[in-house]
């Protein structure tokens, strides 16, 4: 049996208007070919499909297609998506005949020109394998879901844990999935429900938060011998293109008949603990350094949404640094991290021991913050290279470029050249920085960050800053999004959203 795989894997914040470029993707890796499962065949959902297909028998044959990874940015430009389309394209029409397709992939991802890359990806490939082969997709449970990808789709499977700790087995489960389909030669229906509602990223967690009965509820769907995978979606906020909406979605062996009920029932959950998703306790810049300052315990770690580099902000913004450096004395220090190509030249040029003096900060997202002056020692310079595990990333191998580490009294920040996860303390890890002796530590992440940090945190709070992905939503300019929606529109029933029709059969 041949099996087809490949990746297609970033998450867009539209509101970060700087392009994804090729050279974006080739600095976090392109693998053609073999390439894909040689290079990445343990990463991710990519190595879970592996491994758990790796055990059927008789052994498969997997094609590599192509693997464009690269971390949430900005939409991607013109010539990375033509490049993306012909070389998955073309490596597909070399493979053929195969006897399924399994695509990495996350479900929030935008070009220039064309909202959903999911979507026109996955009918691609159906139009290469024709309506017999089976496709098989992974998403990140923030995915859109767009009636493009449920048509040229027979099985997508995502994520149930946020933070994102499932991507290993999301792969493996996707494998489940399509072994059943192999087997009992099923052709799966799927039944979903779209939702008129974005909610704040902070209350996204499945383990603890608000929408954690709700994924126990899939998981149960789960293990119904008929359903071969339960979704919910909660939808990538800051994605302005049209039907922006969470997804509740149940694909099965379509022999029973009360999916229907299941996915409104599900549906109407959701719908219900909206103002609970929406209530946030978020503290203004100032606010946040006076609380942590009144802690008794170290470190206090503040979670900076708005400049989320995991939710496409730039990681640019300076509103928190501001606060510390105006503070005359912060006990144990002060630890942040910034995306600033411009400032790690300037330590690059002075070199280690000697004095860094720069404008620092909005290099990406000049309309949220003003650069700030910021005078301090070269104490380290390095290339940030290291291994993501955990939230988001399962052997995830990350490049962020140059980086110098620059102290200011007793702030220390890490400069980077290019985005990456700003959720975990490996980042600070690999700047010698050891996040547990710090004071106050900024984790640029709404959410996600708690897996990591929560185990030695003293206290964890969120800012109020301006930013690309900000959860005060009246400050984002949103002209895509179908209308209404809820809270950027006070509606009191998801029928008052005529975009969202009812539950959809495919
Ligand atoms: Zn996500």
């Amino acid at each position: 049996m041949r099996i087809a795989v490949g990746q297609m894997w970033q998450e867009t914040n539209t509101f970060n208007r700087n392009p994804t470029s090729l050279d974006d993707f080739e600095n976090w890796g392109v693998a053609v070919g073999s390439e894909v499962v040689e290079q990445y065949g343990q990463t991710g959902e990519l190595g879970g499909f592996l491994d758990a297909c790796g055990k059927w028998n008789p052994a498969i044959e997997f094609l590599g297609l192509a693997r464009f990874a690269c971390w949430p940015w900005g939409a991607v430009d013109g010539n990375a998506w033509e490049q993306i389309q012909s070389r998955v394209r073309r490596q597909l029409e070399a493979a053929l005949p195969v006897d399924a397709v399994f695509l990495a992939l996350h479900g929030a991802m935008s070009a220039d020109g064309e909202n959903d890359l999911t979507g026109a990806l996955l009918e691609i490939v159906r139009n290469s394998v024709g309506p017999d082969v089976p496709i098989v997709g992974t998403l990140d449970l923030h995915a859109n879901i767009t009636d493009r990808m449920l048509q040229n789709a027979d099985l997508l499977v995502g994520y149930h844990a946020c933070p994102h700790l499932d991507s290993f087995e999301t792969g493996q489960r996707a494998a489940a999935g399509l072994r059943k389909m192999l087997e009992e030669n099923v052709r799966p229906v799927t039944y979903s429900r779209k939702l008129p509602m974005i909610t704040a990223a902070e209350n996204h967690n499945t383990f603890t938060g608000i929408p954690a009965p709700l994924y126990r509820r899939l998981e149960e769907l789960e293990r119904d011998a008929d359903v071969l995978s339960a979704g919910l979606y909660m939808a990538m906020p800051w994605f302005d293109v049209p039907n922006l909406g969470w997804t509740v979605t149940l694909t099965t062996t379509g022999k029973k008949t009360r999916w229907k009920t299941d996915v409104n029932q599900l549906a109407d959950e959701c719908w219900n603990l909206r103002a609970d998703m929406e209530n946030v306790e978020r503290y203004q810049p100032r606010d946040a350094v006076d609380r942590a300052l009144a802690h008794g315990g170290h470190p206090v770690v503040i979670g900076d949404g708005a400049d989320a580099t995991n939710s496409g902000s730039p990681g640019d913004q300076v509103h928190l640094l501001k606060e510390f450096l105006a503070r005359d004395h912060i006990p144990h220090g002060a630890l942040t991290f910034l995306v600033d190509p411009e400032a790690v030249n300037v330590a690059r040029q002075a070199g280690v021991g000697q004095t860094f003096q720069a404008a620092v900060g909005g290099g990406f997202a000049p309309e949220y913050c003003e650069p700030i002056e910021f005078r301090g020692t070269v104490e380290r310079l390095l290339d940030v290279d290291f291994v993501l595990d955990g939230h988001i990333g399962k052997n995830m191998p990350i490049h962020m470029g140059k980086g110098a580490v620059v102290t200011s009294g007793n702030v220390a920040v890490l400069f980077v050249e290019k985005t990456g996860p700003g959720s975990t303390p490996s980042l600070y890890e690999t700047g010698g920085l050891d996040p547990r002796t710090f004071g106050i530590v900024v984790a640029k992440s709404p959410s996600g960050f708690r897996a990591e940090y929560e185990p030695f945190a003293a206290e964890i709070l969120s800012a109020d800053c301006p930013g690309c992905a900000s959860a005060n939503w009246p400050r984002l300019n949103f002209f895509r999004v179908n209308r209404p929606l809820w809270p950027l529109n006070q509606i009191e029933s998801p029928t008052e959203a005529k975009w969202c029709g009812g539950v959809r059969v495919d």
